[in-house]
């Protein structure tokens, strides 16, 4: 096959997955038999759409406010610009696959804002767009989506040789459709089909179909992360081409390595916690804590609204494990050298940037790998060759397998199954370093509101969270979440009682807890910058975090300009039971005493309603909106006011902002479709604001 050359363009952000699929997509054109070149979106001297004579991929994220990354913001602003002529890129011939998560609002807004210029400017589709969700799990859309592109490219290659004019319009077409009907075609021509005859063992060993079947076949009739059952188990398999390998792992010497620390690089800082105090009594279905870090040293400025990122390490007891599975505990002091293997077929191999030349092989799997993350397919066909057990083997490989992707969404990603619950599960795996290196993400910073303003407490910054808790499950036992997991044994020797007062002085701060933070800053999520426009704040449990710093703002803002007018404040707060776990209750009590909150709305989900209750009494937030809706249409509507809510992304914000299209609807007397229109509208004036997670 001659090679055709492709331009993969990628929109980047901070959290990688971008980069992995634009790799993955140049991995597999190679095998494919096309070239294909990776260049970042801001990296404008490495491409130039103006005279692109080749197909080109973009892969393009979306950051939670569902804009493009920083990296495409230049690029965006170009192709917007309204005195291009309308053929100014007809003859560009593009895919697009957009990244984004449909727990948050405008789902892949960033793709789609590229896609729409582009055609806008006469680019044409080749092959019809993805969408991928990242609250189901990228891979659905993305694996089918790639494997759809070769043949389009090839349909587009053969297009553009006879005329080089002709639009490839008739290439496009709803992505489910091509994905469909070219998987089929591709899975009889592009991927390695595997019968169960045929699966070879690492030393070379031919293993039999009759004798991985008496293995696995007849121990149970439920199928589990371990174990498969008819069809699947009898079906011939095909899976994914095996991911080349491309680092070489080196560990060096036990002695006198000096003790790796971590980089006070990226704008991290090491702080001390200076105070840590439980919010929530010890009975409450889940536990919240309060931090305070002394930033005094630091110059670490920032506005209520914005949030601190937090390093975690990995859990000790997670990697001395790890570094048992994989047979390395004696070398866990090692100092690491990380190259590229010589001759890897690998496109466009780099040494992750997030593995440092010289660390331990303990500081490593600490503190720079995500080694909780969920293995991807690719990872699971690699594991398969260095697995002995043929029973492991096929189950491996069943699980990276087109016919086994319902057992991959079920005993691997919905059951956030991690590498070391597979060499658990698998015990006759036993993968070299260098492939953990390969397929383990960056370990991400975990990111908190700032709950405190520094005009009340200077130097100082408040955090609040939740201890995440994962119960039991077959795949794995239980545990907590990673960041908050540490943070409340780390500060286990200061922590207070709840009903402690926050404003109590801890004596000594010598032998307090540390911590790697930096700021992160919002854009948007801020008080108004006019005092007078009335504000609604909408945030149930932890999301009240924010709010708490804008209420202290608010209150220093008033003793200090007395005769001033400020805007009216509302907060809609929720929590399980009154007396367990209502966060900041006497704050918010006070504030509303002194006149800065005008009215604090509460509701409990849990608590059982009194005898002498004859009315249904409202459970979420969202059920207080709506018994306040006059009030808060007045406010959105009439005097131009901001509605601000934070907190759970999953539920909660899509509850509430469906409520605010039923109050919108109601007040206007508009159809489903208006309200949205209007609820688009206060987005873009930035008067809906959001800061949600998941
Ligand atoms: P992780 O270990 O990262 O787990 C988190 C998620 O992984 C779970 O929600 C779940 O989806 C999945 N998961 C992992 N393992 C399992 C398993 N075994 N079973 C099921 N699911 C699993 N949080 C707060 O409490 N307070 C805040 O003020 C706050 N502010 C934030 C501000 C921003 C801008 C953002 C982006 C997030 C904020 N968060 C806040 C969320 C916070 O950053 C963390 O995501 C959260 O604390 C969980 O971190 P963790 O490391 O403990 O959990």
């Amino acid at each position: 096959m001659t090679e055709e050359a492709v331009c993969v363009v990628i929109c980047k952000s901070k959290r990688g997955q971008a980069q992995s699929i634009a790799e993955e997509i140049c991995q597999q054109a190679a095998e494919h038999g096309f070239t294909a070149d990776i260049s970042c979106l801001s990296k404008h001297d490495k491409y130039n759409l103006d005279s692109e004579s080749r197909p080109v991929v973009f892969v393009v994220s979306t950051t939670g406010d569902g804009d493009p990354p920083d990296t495409a913001l230049k690029f965006v602003r170009k192709i917007k610009n309204k005195s291009l002529p309308h053929d100014h890129l007809s003859h560009l011939r593009y895919a697009l696959l957009g990244l984004g998560d449909t727990n948050y609002a405008n789902f892949c807004n960033g793709g789609k804002t590229i896609d729409s210029y582009l055609q806008k400017l006469g680019a044409k589709h080749f092959y019809a767009t993805g969408h991928a969700d990242d609250g189901t799990g990228l891979e659905v859309v993305v694996d089918p989506w790639i494997e759809g592109l070769w043949d389009a490219l090839k349909k587009a290659f053969s297009t553009m040789s006879t005329s080089d004019q002709q639009t490839l319009s008739d290439c496009t077409q709803d992505s489910n459709h091509q994905n469909a009907s070219d998987q089929k075609k591709n899975l009889e021509v592009d991927l390695q089909l595997l019968k169960l005859s045929e699966v070879d063992s690492p030393k070379g060993k031919t293993v039999t179909s009759d004798s991985i079947a008496t293995e696995i076949g007849s121990t149970s009739s439920v199928a589990s992360l371990k174990e498969s059952v008819p069809p699947l188990s009898e079906s011939v398999l095909n899976v994914p081409a095996l991911p080349p390998s491309y680092l070489e792992i080196l560990l060096v010497g036990t002695e006198n390595v000096e003790e790796t620390v971590l980089p006070d690089k990226d704008g991290y800082f090491e702080v001390p916690i200076s105070k840590a105090v439980q919010l929530t009594q010890d009975d409450a279905v889940k536990t919240a804590i309060l931090l305070e870090l002394d930033i005094s040293q630091q110059e670490q400025v920032y506005q209520p609204g914005d949030a601190f990122d937090i390093l975690c390490p990995n859990r000790d007891s997670e990697v001395e494990e790890l570094l048992l599975k994989l047979d390395l505990q004696m070398q866990k002091n090692c100092t690491v050298q990380v190259n590229l293997l010589k001759n890897t077929s690998k496109k466009a191999a780099k040494v992750p940037l997030h593995i440092p030349q010289n660390g331990s092989l303990q500081f490593i799997l600490t503190w720079c790998l995500e080694i909780r993350s969920t293995p991807k397919k690719a990872f699971l066909r690699a594991l398969v060759d260095f697995t002995q057990n043929a029973s492991e083997k096929r189950r491996l490989l069943e699980l990276c397998s087109k016919q086994g992707s319902a057992d991959y969404n079920s005993f691997v990603r919905d059951s956030s199954v991690c590498v070391l619950d597979l060499l658990r599960a698998f015990p006759s795996c036993c993968p070299p370093l260098s492939l953990l290196f390969e397929h383990l993400p960056k370990l991400q910073p975990r990111a908190y509101s700032a709950a405190s303003s520094s005009l009340q407490h200077p130097g100082k910054v408040h955090l609040v969270f939740n201890v995440v808790e994962f119960p039991a499950r077959p795949e794995h036992p239980a545990r907590k979440g990673l960041c908050t997991g540490w943070l409340v044994d780390h500060v286990s020797s200061i922590l207070e009682p709840h009903g402690t007062a926050l404003a109590s002085e801890r004596p000594g701060t010598s032998a307090l807890p540390k911590v790697h933070v930096r700021a992160r800053p919002s854009s948007t999520f801020h008080l108004p910058s006019d005092p007078c426009v009335p504000v609604v704040m909408v945030g149930p449990g932890t999301g009240v975090a924010p709010f708490i710093g804008f209420l202290q703002q608010r209150e220093k803002e008033r003793e200090a300009n007395q005769e001033a007018t400020f805007g009216e404040m509302w907060l809609f707060f929720g929590c399980r039971h009154k007396d367990k776990d209502f966060l900041f209750r006497e704050e918010l009590e006070k504030f509303v005493h002194n006149g800065t909150l005008s009215h604090l709305i509460v509701c409990f989900s849990r608590d059982e309603p009194d005898a002498a209750e004859t009315v249904n009494r409202p459970t979420y937030v969202q059920h207080n909106l709506i018994l306040h809706a006059k009030n808060l249409a007045k406010i959105l509507l009439e005097d131009k006011g901001c509605l601000y809510v934070c907190g759970d992304a999953k539920n909660m914000a899509k509850d509430v902002n469906d409520t605010l299209l039923e109050i919108i609807g109601n007040e206007l007397q508009l159809d489903k479709l208006d309200a949205m229109k209007i609820v688009a509208g206060l987005r873009e004036d930035k008067r809906y604001l959001q800061d949600i997670w998941s």
